[in-house]
């Protein structure tokens, strides 16, 4: 737990309104080998923003993105499979026999 702790600092304000992060606050949502995922939300204007780090051998490696997902959300579909070749050749199936794609874009005009 301390990889994490430590490489956290990376970030340590809020992207929208500058302001420092509470470390208590953060959340580590995975963690495996020399990775982890944590997710924090700002104590001032509650956005929230998902950090993935990395262990490299030339240093740490970060990237955090914004988003709207809960913790759980996050969790949940990071354990889903990714979508397959087949997946998309299925739905261009029954897209072509049913006019799916026709139908949703119809009822949205
Ligand atoms: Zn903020």
């Amino acid at each position: 737990m301390d990889f994490s702790k430590h490489s956290i600092r990376l970030v340590q304000r809020c992207p929208i309104c500058n302001r420092e992060y509470q470390m208590n606050r953060v959340q580590i949502i995975e963690e495996w080998g020399n990775s982890f995922l944590a997710y924090m939300t700002c104590t001032f204007c509650q956005s929230s923003i998902m950090v993935r780090v990395m262990s490299m051998p030339q240093g740490l490696v970060g990237s955090a993105i914004l988003t709207e997902l809960s913790p759980e959300e996050i969790t949940k579909f990071s354990e889903q499979e990714g979508i397959n070749a087949n997946d998309v050749l299925r739905v261009y199936e029954v897209n072509q026999s049913s006019g799916l794609l026709k139908e949703i874009i119809k009822n949205n005009n």
